[in-house]
């Protein structure tokens, strides 16, 4: 089978996914070990019996609704590839604008920064690297996931300290920089039985006090442990930014601004 019918079947065959190419190109391309533009220029190659076959099961799985990332094993963010496994959040786009709220808000000069509850390590790996001279940790309550993160420090060869345990509970401080991007889901949700978010952890997703719980918990504890000055910045629902930038408010927080993601909602309130 050529290249080109490969994807199109797959691509037929994946319509319940809302972005059935992409998918296609995602999967042939682990199966390959080529990047999406190698498609573009050899649609008529020829894949052999096994890649055939290796191919087909992707997709079935992928049919039957497994998340893209975990099949492939990997995830893009922020233009690097993260390793991804069902322990840790799958990356987000929209996550992205809280890294950019960082690097855009704090100078280029050596400062301590946290990433709290860093899962596949997305956000505080980016910062490390875009910024060689902070002091990164990323902290995770899961030791499943900062195995991952440990993988990924080392794959793309970041210098950072990875730390278990609950928030900032373990951390001495002071910070410059807080951020995180914790569960904020209500459970009663009902995206959370919808599409890929059934496959990734529930405890990275999902938090009490209509999905508040979290958020509260961090802000409280970031009071004590930030610099004069320092900056607390975090994720939440698209509809928590009032309620986000009250709570860093009541606790005394100045300067506080909600950002908007991709598709312009609510997402990172900072302060
Ligand atoms: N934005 C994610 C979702 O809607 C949730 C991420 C999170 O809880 N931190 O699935």
């Amino acid at each position: 089978m050529r290249i080109d019918e490969a994807l199109r079947s797959a691509r037929d065959a994946l319509t319940a996914s809302p972005t059935p190419r992409l998918d296609a190109e995602l999967l042939l391309g682990r199966v390959l070990g080529r990047d999406r533009s190698y498609f573009y220029t050899w649609p008529e190659k020829q894949l052999d019996g096994d890649q055939q076959r290796l191919f087909e099961l992707l997709v079935k799985r992928r049919a039957a609704g497994e998340p893209v990332a975990h099949l492939t094993g990997e995830r893009e963010f922020y233009g690097r590839r993260f390793v991804v496994t069902a322990a840790t959040l799958i990356p987000r786009p929209d996550t992205e604008t809280l890294v950019e709220a960082a690097l855009e808000t704090l100078p280029d000069t050596p400062l301590r920064a946290v990433d709290l509850g860093t899962g596949t390590g997305a956000v505080g790996l980016s910062l490390a690297l875009e910024r060689p001279a902070w002091r990164v940790t990323l902290t995770d309550a899961s030791a499943a996931a900062l195995a991952v993160a440990r993988d990924n420090a080392e794959a793309l060869g970041a210098t950072v300290s990875l730390l278990r345990g609950d928030w900032l509970e373990a951390l001495a401080g002071p910070f410059d920089l807080i951020i995180s991007n914790p569960p904020y889901v209500d459970p009663d949700d009902h995206h959370l039985e919808q599409g890929d978010v059934r496959h990734e952890p529930r405890s990275a997703l999902a938090a009490h006090d209509r999905g508040l719980a979290d958020l509260r918990v961090i802000t409280a504890q970031a009071r004590e442990r930030l610099v004069e000055g320092g900056w607390l910045m975090l994720e939440h629902g698209h509809d928590q930014g009032s309620l986000v930038r009250r709570l860093l408010a009541d606790h005394g927080f100045q300067d506080v601004t909600t950002r908007g993601d991709l598709g312009g909602n609510d997402r990172v309130t900072l302060g």
